[in-house]
């Protein structure tokens, strides 16, 4: 295999443990060839003349960086990839807002990664995009002349060919994905939504064997669900701070059960849904009231973005009644964080907790369901109540699974869940783990690559983007 260069809109530093499953992951396979890290620096600066790229070695890894304006960073990142993409990949087309200065500031950041990437590659580069900041970069980089075989992974959902086409400009978007080798999406819903679209919208010519047509070009598509690196989780559950977060959590609520919810702060994600079935819980089963408590985290995200600020206070709201009508002088029944938990003291709270709450109202694919499973005592685990609308779903069927908008359901799934027997939850987490472990970071890094490094698109030439 050639150098594998990594290109994605924010760069995690491979060598710092805080960085996660994926760039622990991608990390591996770029430390193994000697790769290239493209992306945004995550500066903002007040020139844009001043586009240099930046180059830091992280041990055989070279990170590349390049700064953004200001005006380019606001129709690019907050505009058009989180004003207009999230929300309709999210299918909340009533959250979009489609100004169309965004689309151009889009284009012309993808046009200024391609520019300052093409000169650092080689001929024989694996490229490999990452999301939807970044969908017409392969198309960029074709037009300047690159060859080299490209693969993009969306780690959002893709909605339904009606959805996607209320974007203006969906034709371009995914014309451009025929730019790529292979392209790959987190679930096989997403992957069949891509489908159905370039048949109905592009006509295109399914080929057989995930390979399609269009556009005078071949691209292969599939689904690549992505995974945990379990054995990661596994360690930092038995480190010392994964155990001692899991005997404070212990001691501290040893006379009641722990439900954890673990999010990004973002309206996709049904917090204000999983408060009300909550609130559902203790009204209608009585036994659940002081034996129970929601411990709910939601990290800052993303708060420049209108939509985000309405979500932290309807949620702030939700909780305050809760407790308000149902707390004791000794038991609240919610407690509310507005932060971020540094990971290596997640697994421990996950572990002290009967039940975790993942119940986004949509989700490409949601870590937070897999990483609860895998920090479980195999002798005590836990229970998960995930939402059917969650990637995640598709390979987690033994986890409660409930519809997040039907409130009275999720209450009963809650309910069962805090009074399973431990036999069944011991059934349901073997299950899992299997899935887990079998379908883990590596092998969707590896599957993913290895498709790469087999499709190549069949090109006769054609002037690319024209928006
Ligand atoms: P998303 O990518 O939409 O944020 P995922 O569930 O797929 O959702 O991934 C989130 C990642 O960030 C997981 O690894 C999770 O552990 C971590 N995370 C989410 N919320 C928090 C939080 N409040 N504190 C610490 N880590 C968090």
């Amino acid at each position: 295999m050639g150098r594998l260069v990594v290109v994605s809109n924010r760069i995690a530093d491979p060598r710092k443990t805080a960085a996660g499953g994926l760039a622990v992951a991608l990390a591996e396979v770029l430390n193994n060839t000697g790769g290239l890290w493209f992306g945004w620096s995550g500066k903002i600066v007040d020139h844009s003349e001043d586009d240099d790229v930046h180059i830091q070695q992280a041990g055989p890894v070279k990170l590349a960086m390049v700064d953004l304006s200001k005006v380019d960073h606001d129709a690019f990142y907050l505009g058009y990839s989180n004003g207009v993409l999230w929300p309709v990949f999210h299918y909340r087309l009533d959250l979009a807002d489609f100004d169309a200065g965004y689309i151009t500031g889009y284009r012309r950041v993808n046009q200024l990664f391609a520019r300052k990437l093409a000169p650092l590659l080689r001929s024989d580069d694996i490229i490999w995009v990452h999301d939807y900041h970044l969908i017409p970069l392969a198309a960029e980089l074709r037009a300047l002349g690159c060859n080299q075989r490209i693969g993009f992974f969306l780690h959002i959902p893709l909605p339904p060919p009606l959805i996607l086409a209320a974007i203006p400009g969906h034709d371009w978007l995914i014309r451009a994905l025929f730019a790529y080798d292979l392209v790959g999406f987190q679930s096989k819903a997403d992957h069949s939504h891509f489908c159905e679209y370039i048949e109905t919208e592009a006509h295109a010519q399914d080929m057989g064997d995930g390979r399609w047509r269009a556009f005078n070009r071949t691209v292969q598509a599939g689904a690549f669900p992505i995974g945990i690196d379990v054995a990661e989780f596994n360690a930092l559950t038995e480190a010392p701070e994964g155990r001692e977060m899991y005997e404070r959590m212990r001691r501290e609520y040893s006379r009641r059960k722990l439900l954890v919810g673990v999010d990004r702060l973002d309206y996709s994600k049904g917090l204000p849904q999983r408060m009300r079935a909550f609130r559902e819980v203790l009204q209608r089963y009585p036994e659940a009231r002081n034996s129970a408590t929601l411990i709910q985290i939601a990290s800052p995200s993303r708060e420049d973005v209108s939509a985000y600020s309405d979500i932290l206070h309807e949620l702030e709201s939700l909780c305050g009644s809760i407790n308000g009508n149902f707390g004791e002088l000794d038991w609240m029944p919610v407690r509310y964080m507005h932060r971020t938990v540094a990971r290596a003291r997640l697994p421990g709270l996950f572990r002290a907790s009967r039940v975790a709450l993942v119940t986004p109202l949509r989700d490409g694919m949601n870590l937070v369901a897999k990483e609860f499973i895998a920090s479980q005592d195999p002798e005590n685990p836990g229970v998960l109540v995930l939402s059917r609308f969650a990637g995640a779903a598709e390979q987690m069927r033994e986890a409660l699974l409930v519809n997040p908008y039907d409130i009275e359901g999720t209450a009963s799934a809650i309910q069962l869940a805090l009074q399973m027997p431990v036999e069944e939850r011991r059934v349901r987490y073997e299950a899992l783990m299997k899935t887990l472990r079998r379908f883990d970071v590596h092998w969707w890094c590896d599957s993913f690559l290895e498709s790469l490094a087999k499709a190549k698109a069949e090109e006769t030439g054609t002037p690319w983007l024209r928006l």
